[in-house]
């Protein structure tokens, strides 16, 4: 049985949170002198000079009804790097808590996981990038805290089976953390309907990506209430700007132009992994659900740095565990996708090797 008291650190839990002036006093007031701000006003055509709303309302009010979960499910981060570090420092004590991470995935989880001195445990995917339930299975033990799943997966773009991550929510008494950041792009279904569902489940999502956002650093958990009250004891007062508060509230009103852009990159994304797989240079491109190609190559090393002398500027993924050879590829502009494999069209077999 999933019981959150149990997975919290006891400092955590006996955490009293800092308390701000802008949680003291919530209202209408003529004049605010509460918070040692600049009373004067700020060098800038708006008034920054007031600390922002440090549990980010609007916003969530906002998210709520574009994803449909109530605004107390969501917890918003300095990007999901906030977001993983919360959680990290929430559940795990130090030395002696653990993570089970399934790589090749994205690289955040295992440095936060570090800087945190969670212990790691790395349950590789299989050869086809899926979950290896077995090996997880045995992998878990009573310190496992936290599970992170990428879904669709970066750097390998593929979706996790979703029967696979809800046996995991079935049978793990920790935390699942499903990690969204590409979902926009994919066939699959988002976790974040299956909240009621899973108490153990946590969603990640950010604007990163799609949203066309990823300047203004805003992560998002969507989680039970319970989790999220927890989040939000620990992260610092006023972790998101009150510019960034404003710009992606202003941002969120352009739901139909990123969802041109989604479609776009689709189709961009298609074209591009048929370009790719008819030079002599790529040997297997793998399906992807996310915007980006990996794409397994004769000399990853060697195109990587041919590409950088042509101004181009992909992601070398070749020393990546079940990546060998492999460059990540993100879905650019028609025009930009053309100029890549036109330039890459150039590269004779062999070459590259002979120069690196
Ligand atoms: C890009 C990416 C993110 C986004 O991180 P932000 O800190 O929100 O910019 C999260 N997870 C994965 C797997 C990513 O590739």
């Amino acid at each position: 049985m999933f019981d959150l008291n149990k997975l919290l650190r006891n400092n955590i839990k006996q955490l009293v949170p800092y308390s701000s002036a802008r949680d003291e006093f919530k209202g209408e007031a003529r004049i605010f002198l509460d918070a040692n701000e600049n009373s004067f006003g700020s060098p800038l055509p708006k008034d920054y000079n007031r600390y922002p709303d440090p549990m980010q309302w609007q916003l969530k009010y906002k998210l709520a009804d574009i994803k449909g979960v109530p605004p107390q499910h969501i917890f918003i981060g300095n990007g999901s790097d906030e977001v993983i570090d919360v959680l990290y420092r929430a559940l795990c004590n130090p030395g002696v808590d653990n993570v089970v991470l399934c790589p090749p995935t994205y690289g955040m989880y295992e440095v936060s996981a570090r800087i945190n001195d969670v212990v790691i445990r790395q349950v590789s995917l299989t050869e086809d990038f899926q979950l290896d339930m077995p090996a997880l299975q045995q992998a878990v033990d009573e310190n496992t805290k936290l599970i992170f799943v990428c879904s669709p997966n970066n750097p390998t773009g593929n979706s996790i089976n979703r029967s696979d991550i809800e046996l995991l929510l079935n049978n793990f008494d920790g935390i699942v953390v499903v990690d969204e950041a590409y979902i926009n792009f994919a066939r699959q279904k988002t976790f974040i309907q299956e909240l009621t569902e899973y108490p153990n489940l946590v969603v990640m999502q950010t604007l990163s990506k799609a949203w066309g956002l990823a300047a203004l650093r805003v992560g998002m958990a969507f989680a039970g209430e319970e989790i999220i009250n927890v989040m939000n004891k620990i992260k610092p007062p006023y972790n998101i700007s009150q510019a960034a508060q404003e710009l992606a509230l202003q941002a969120l009103e352009n739901v139909a132009q990123v969802n041109e852009w989604i479609k776009e990159t689709v189709v961009q994304r298609d074209v591009l992994a048929a370009s790719l797989i008819n030079l002599p240079i790529v040997l297997q491109v793998y399906p992807s659900d996310a915007n980006f190609i990996l794409a397994k190559t004769t000399d990853a090393k060697g195109i990587y740095q041919y590409l950088v002398e042509q101004g181009i500027v992909v992601r070398d993924r070749s020393r990546v565990e079940l990546c060998a050879g492999c460059l990540r590829i993100t879905v650019g502009t028609p025009e930009e996708n053309e100029t890549l494999i036109n330039t890459l069209a150039q590269i004779e077999v062999g070459s590259t090797s002979q120069k690196s």
